[in-house]
C-alpha cells in the first residue's frame, strides 16, 4: 500500500492489517500537547477521553517526557533477575504516597487486577485458613477489570466474556451499590475478598450512593475479607480526590492502580498492600518481565509528582461541578441523565431522529472535541485534569452546540 495521505487512507490501512477488536471514531491523531490532539490533516481537538483516564496529566507533559528521556538513555530494563538502582526509590516513593507497606509493580491494569486476585486467594489460604481451592471473591455486576480470561470470567457483559469460555471459577456476583447483597454473601467463610470499582467507569460512569464504599469496607472488615479497590480508572485525581476511595476515607486493603500512574507515557500498573497481605507471595510465585523496570519507575515517579505539584485533584473537583451544572442546563430532550464525580462524567443520550450517542460523538469531532460512547447510549467525558476553566467552558460550548444542532 502507498504511504497514506488522508484520514481515510490511514483508516483503510489499519482495517486491512490490524485485528478488528476496536471500533474507533474516524479520526487519525498524530500529535498531542496538554489537553489537545491534532489529526493528520492538521485539525485540533479537545481530548475528552484522555485515553480512558490514562492522560490525567495531559499529553506529553514536559516533566514526564524529560524523565523518560533521561532514563531512556541510561538503563531501560534489567528484568527482575537483578536489582536496579531505581525500583527501590520508586517503591519507597509510591508506598509513602499512598500509605502502604509494599507495592508490586506490573504493566497494565488487567495485570494489576490479576495480581490482586492472586494475592487475595493466596492470603485466603495462608492467612484466613480457607480450604485449598475453595476461595471465593465477590465482584459486582457491570464490572470492568480488563480483558484476560480470568477477568472476563468475572464480567457480566456478553461483549467481554462471550465466546471465551470455559471460565475461571471462584467468583460471586452481586449487584453494584448493594451492601445488603454484600452482607449476605460475606456470611460464606470461604470468601477471601471483595473487588470493586469505586465508580464503574467502563460500565458508563455509575456513581454509587454516598456511604456505599465505607459500608462495604466495614462489612469486609467485620468478616475478615479483603476490600480491594480497582482505582485503575478512578485513581490519580480523576474524581476530585487522589483516590475515589478518599471521598469516604476508605483505605483499601488492596489498592489497584494503572493508567495515569504514568501519565499516558508508558504502561505502568501497581498493587499496594501491607506486609501481612503482600508477603504471602514469595520469590518465583508471580511477576512480569517488564514489571518495575527503571524506565517505568522514573516515568511514574514524575507523573505522580506532577499530580501533587499541580494539585490536579482540586482542579478536577472544582471543574467537574461546573461541567455537570452546564450539562444539566442544556435544553435538549436528547440528554436523559448527567452524572459523574470530579472530571469523570457521562451523559446518557436519548436517541432522536435515528441519532444515537455514536452520531453525537462524530458530530462533536466535526466541531473540535473527541469523546467516545461507552455502551450504546452513554458518552463519557474525561478531559485531562490540567484543563483550566476557560478551556473547559470553550469545550462545554462545543458539546452544547452539537447537541442542540442535533435535537
Ligand atoms: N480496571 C479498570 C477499572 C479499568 O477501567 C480498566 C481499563 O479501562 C482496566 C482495569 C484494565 O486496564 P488495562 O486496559 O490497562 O489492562
Amino acid at each position: 500500500m502507498k504511504q497514506p495521505k488522508t484520514t481515510n487512507d490511514y483508516i483503510a490501512r489499519e482495517e486491512k492489517y490490524g485485528a478488528h477488536n476496536y471500533h474507533p471514531l474516524p479520526v487519525v491523531l498524530e500529535k498531542g500537547e496538554g489537553i489537545f490532539v491534532w489529526d493528520v490533516e492538521g485539525r485540533r481537538y479537545f481530548d475528552f477521553l484522555s485515553a480512558y483516564s490514562a492522560l490525567n496529566q495531559g499529553h506529553c507533559h514536559p516533566r514526564i517526557i524529560k524523565a523518560l528521556n533521561q532514563q531512556a538513555s541510561k538503563l531501560t530494563l534489567t528484568s527482575r533477575a537483578f536489582y536496579n538502582n531505581v525500583l527501590g526509590e520508586f517503591e519507597e516513593y509510591i508506598t509513602q504516597y499512598f500509605g502502604y507497606d509494599k507495592v508490586l509493580m506490573m504493566n497494565t491494569g488487567a495485570e494489576a487486577d490479576e495480581t490482586a486476585l492472586k494475592l487475595c486467594r493466596k492470603w485466603g489460604y495462608k492467612k484466613k485458613g480457607i480450604p485449598e481451592n475453595q476461595a471465593k471473591i465477590i465482584v459486582c455486576e457491570g464490572n470492568f477489570h480488563g480483558r484476560t480470561i480470568t477477568i472476563v470470567s468475572m464480567s457480566t457483559d456478553p461483549d467481554s466474556y462471550g465466546g471465551y469460555g470455559p471460565f475461571t471459577p471462584g467468583f460471586v456476583t452481586i449487584p453494584y451499590n448493594d451492601t445488603d447483597a454484600l452482607e449476605k454473601e460475606l456470611k460464606d467463610p470461604n470468601v477471601a475478598g471483595f473487588l470493586v470499582e469505586p465508580i464503574q467507569g467502563e460500565a458508563g460512569v455509575y456513581v454509587p450512593d454516598d456511604g456505599f464504599l465505607k459500608r462495604a469496607y466495614d462489612l469486609c472488615k467485620a468478616n475478615n475479607v479483603l476490600f480491594m479497590a480497582d482505582e485503575v480508572q478512578t485513581g490519580i485525581g480523576r474524581t476530585g480526590k487522589m483516590l475515589a476511595c478518599d471521598h469516604e476515607d476508605v483505605h483499601p486493603d488492596v489498592l489497584i492502580l494503572g493508567k495515569a500512574v504514568s501519565g499516558g507515557v508508558y504502561p505502568v500498573s501497581a498493587v499496594l498492600a501491607d506486609d501481612d497481605i503482600m508477603l504471602v507471595i514469595r520469590p518465583g510465585e508471580h511477576g512480569s518481565t517488564y514489571g518495575g523496570n527503571p524506565l517505568a519507575c522514573k516515568v511514574a515517579m514524575e507523573a505522580l509528582q506532577v499530580v501533587k505539584d499541580e494539585k490536579l485533584e482540586e482542579n478536577a473537583e472544582r471543574l467537574g461541578k461546573i461541567f455537570r451544572e452546564e450539562m444539566k442546563k442544556i435544553n435538549s430532550e436528547m440528554i436523559e441523565t448527567v452524572r459523574g464525580k470530579g472530571l469523570l462524567n457521562a451523559i446518557v443520550i436519548r436517541p432522536k431522529n435515528g441519532k444515537e450517542a455514536w452520531d453525537v460523538c462524530v458530530a462533536m469531532k466535526e466541531n473540535g472535541l473527541i469523546a467516545k460512547p461507552t455502551h450504546q447510549h452513554i458518552i463519557r467525558f474525561a478531559p485531562p485534569l490540567i484543563i483550566n476553566e476557560e478551556q473547559l467552558r470553550e469545550a462545554i460550548e462545543i458539546i452544547k452546540k452539537t447537541i442542540l444542532e442535533m435535537s
